[in-house]
């Protein structure tokens, strides 16, 4: 028997409404299985526990997390707490504190009728991003000089350095070895004369031990015309924290939106626990309302299996939201449908049980 401990960590709107019903998901996990359990405990951390105690987490949070197999989380965000801080005291300060430094982001189109291209079908896009997740262009160092004088200059670091980036190309050549795909590296190396010129040559570099993994390498003005106009041409793209950021949105632009972009931070190395969301925010607009969809946050919980290495339970999973995609009687607002968020989570885990 395998056990498992996750530390769910709702957050605020909607991440509340989809958390709960991915741990729905997991509790059904656990009544097919009998080899798997899962243990849970609750972490009231967010914007409403901001605005109550001034601390997005608590000061010991980080070692309060640090046992755990995983942490779940919702979303973060609320109308009056800008998102610098928002992001930063809790969301990125688990990244940081975790070195959690890859982020992964399946840019795969379920069903054909999600993505917005009339002549592309569900194999036209299918591939994983691999984002550096720890510092880059995302490295926070900077300065503002001669600040409100006509002489101001603003200068934002991009720190890479050969210890970061070798290991995120490192690992994305593992997994396109593992998997037996092509990689994409995607850079900038005619304009960033520095930062990127250096990616493109540990990505070269690295690449020499892997003389069995076919790569491409792109400049992310490319990349980004690629993502939209022959997105089949990638099967893992390895790339930096800002470039990733922005394509992984693209990513989900193509596939069907926010409500099925699903997202994992991960320390490989499993010192510290690994961190899954969906990508949305708290979507105050919708908070409260039980019409979010749930399904990027089931997505999650695929990729959590994944990483346990109960891959069956991932795979299963992902059919089982292609299932309602494709049946279309339980879709949420976003998609067209009018299934309530618990509903949807209802109705998944019935198919669950038939996969
Ligand atoms: P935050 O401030 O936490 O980032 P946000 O308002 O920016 O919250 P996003 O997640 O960025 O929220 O989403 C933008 C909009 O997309 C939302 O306001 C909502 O209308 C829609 N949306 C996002 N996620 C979902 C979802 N899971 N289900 C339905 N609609 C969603
Ligand atoms: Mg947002």
């Amino acid at each position: 028997m395998k056990n498992f401990n996750i530390a769910l960590i709702p957050g605020d709107g909607i991440g509340v409404e989809v958390i709960n019903e991915g741990v729905k998901v997991l509790k059904f996990i656990e009544k097919l299985d009998d080899n798997l359990s899962f243990s849970f405990e609750t972490f009231p951390w967010g914007c409403e526990y901001y605005l109550e105690t001034g601390k997005m987490m608590d000061e010991d949070g980080i070692d309060k997390l640090k046992g755990f197999d995983a942490v779940y989380l919702g979303a973060v965000g609320y109308p009056g707490v800008p998102d610098h801080i928002s992001l930063r005291d809790l969301l990125i300060r688990i990244r940081r504190e975790f070195d959690l430094y890859v982020n992964l982001r399946p840019i795969t189109l379920l069903n054909e009728e999600l993505t917005p291209f009339k002549d592309k079908r569900e194999e036209d896009i299918d591939f994983l991003v691999i984002r550096e997740n720890s510092e880059g262009e995302y490295s926070g160092a900077g300065e503002w000089l001669y600040r409100g004088k006509p002489e101001e200059v603003v200068l934002q670091t991009g720190v890479f350095s050969r210890k970061g980036t070798e290991r995120i190309i490192r690992y994305a050549y593992e997994e396109a070895r593992k998997q037996a795909k092509t990689l994409t590296s995607v850079s900038k190396g005619n304009a960033l004369n520095y930062s990127m010129v250096f990616w493109d040559e540990v990505f070269e570099e690295v690449g020499k031990e892997y003389p069995d993994v076919k790569t491409y390498s792109y400049l992310v003005d490319a990349a980004s015309l690629y993502f939209v106009s022959d997105p089949g041409r990638f099967e893992i793209v390895v790339t930096s924290n800002l470039f990733g950021d922005i394509l992984t949105d693209i990513g989900a632009g193509i596939t069907g939106g926010l409500g099925l972009a699903t997202g994992a931070n991960i320390n490989p190395e499993k010192k510290y626990p690994s961190m899954f969301e969906p990508v949305h925010g708290s979507a105050p607009d919708i908070a409260g309302e039980g019409i979010a969809n749930p399904l990027a946050a089931i997505w999650s919980i695929s990729q959590m299996m994944d990483y346990f290495e109960e891959e069956e339970w991932g795979e299963k999973i992902l059919e089982s939201i292609i299932a309602i995609l494709k049946n279309k009687e339980f879709l949420p607002r976003d998609l067209g449908g009018s299934a309530s968020t618990s509903e949807v989570g209802d109705y998944f885990v019935e198919l669950l049980e038939i996969k």
